[in-house]
């Protein structure tokens, strides 16, 4: 319904608005949530740039401004913004600093807030629910400040979380989006796809980041595009490791160290098989599987000529086994 769905724009704007100004001009706000921000090392062009806020830890701080303002409880109910039961109402984000996730054109469309202290018994972020304006599986959190970035370099950085595309910009790399908190979806890479067909995976530097990136190459392969991946360092992830670098470092770094996928794969997976000739053959069978994938086939035949060489497998029992899992497929 285009009315509801306006109703739900405009609230979620006014609440963006309301959480920039706590932060920015109230004395909870400039001194947890600025404070937390600019204890993490992020400028104040960064905070701007992405329009981030502080929801107070009042109950109904939010809830009781916007109907004052007459915004109707029930749009903040459908956008998650207000928790509504019989007769309880109360604000979703409470005490945490917010990110406003925005559509491809620019609108908020959702939120993720992230605690300040980090402690055992609540979630670290809490993200808006699923709405009719939001479709978390369709949205990637930075589109909005990467798109026109990803089509001059035609190259797309794929992060995890909030705060690695902050730093990325920090640094002065502005094409790079994050999934946020959702596992990748097709539509998420199909909506990179509309700026550029190169996609540079840089997950957490933990077991998590490692499992996620081989799903998100096959993911990547499946529509047709074309995908490295970076490994960081064990314990970083792109946050902590744009911090301690300067944007040559950074560049530098990632130019020197991102792989195609086969050569991810293969690096990762060796470490283990080395000379267990089964071992070395499930890696086969995986490569094969990813290569199997990709739609175009002069594109796969060139991998498979890379797989050959470096797993030193004869070529056309590599495009036999490939073939065989083409037709199962179709
Ligand atoms: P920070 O640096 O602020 O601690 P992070 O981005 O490094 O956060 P990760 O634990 O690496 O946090 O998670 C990556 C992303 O996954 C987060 O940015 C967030 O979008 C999402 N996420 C993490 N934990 C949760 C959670 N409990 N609920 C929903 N989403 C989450
Ligand atoms: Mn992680
Ligand atoms: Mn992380
Ligand atoms: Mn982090």
């Amino acid at each position: 319904q285009r009315n509801e769905r306006e109703s739900m724009m405009l609230v979620s704007e006014f609440a963006g608005k309301y959480f920039t100004k706590m932060l920015n001009e109230t004395d909870e706000g400039k001194s947890v949530g600025l404070g937390y921000f600019r204890s993490r090392g992020f400028r104040d062009d960064i905070i701007h740039k992405f329009d981030l806020g502080y929801s107070p830890e009042k109950k109904d701080a939010l809830t009781n401004e916007a109907t004052k303002q007459g915004y109707k409880l029930e749009y903040l109910e459908k956008t998650g913004l207000t928790i509504v039961r019989d007769d309880y109402k109360a604000d979703r984000f409470r005490g945490r600093v917010m990110f406003p996730i925005h559509s491809l054109a620019g609108k908020v469309i959702a939120f993720g807030g992230r605690i300040l202290k980090t402690d055992v018994k609540t979630a670290k972020y809490l993200n808006s629910p699923e709405s009719e304006i939001y479709h978390k599986s369709r949205v990637l959190y930075g589109i909005f400040q990467a798109k026109q970035e990803i089509t001059r370099h035609d190259m797309c950085y794929l992060v995890e979380g909030y705060t690695d595309v902050l730093s990325f910009h920090q640094a002065g790399i502005s094409n790079v989006v994050a999934s946020s908190g959702t596992a990748l979806t097709p539509d998420q890479i199909r909506l990179i796809a509309r700026f550029t067909k190169n996609i540079t995976i840089i997950y957490d530097g933990d077991p998590a980041g490692i499992k996620a990136s081989l799903r998100g190459i096959d993911l990547v392969l499946a529509e047709g595009m074309n995908v490295k991946v970076l490994l960081l360092p064990d314990g970083e992830d792109p946050d902590t490791f744009a911090k301690e670098r300067s944007e040559e470092e950074l560049t530098q770094y990632i130019q020197d160290n991102q792989k195609d996928f086969i050569k991810f794969k293969t690096s990762l997976l060796l470490e283990d098989a080395q000379n267990d000739p089964i071992k070395r053959a499930q890696l086969i069978q995986d490569i094969v599987r990813s290569i199997s994938t990709i739609p175009d086939s002069i594109i796969r035949s060139v991998y498979m000529k890379e797989c050959s060489s470096l797993l030193k497998v004869d070529e056309r029992v590599l495009v036999q086994e490939i073939g065989k899992l083409q037709r199962k497929k179709s």
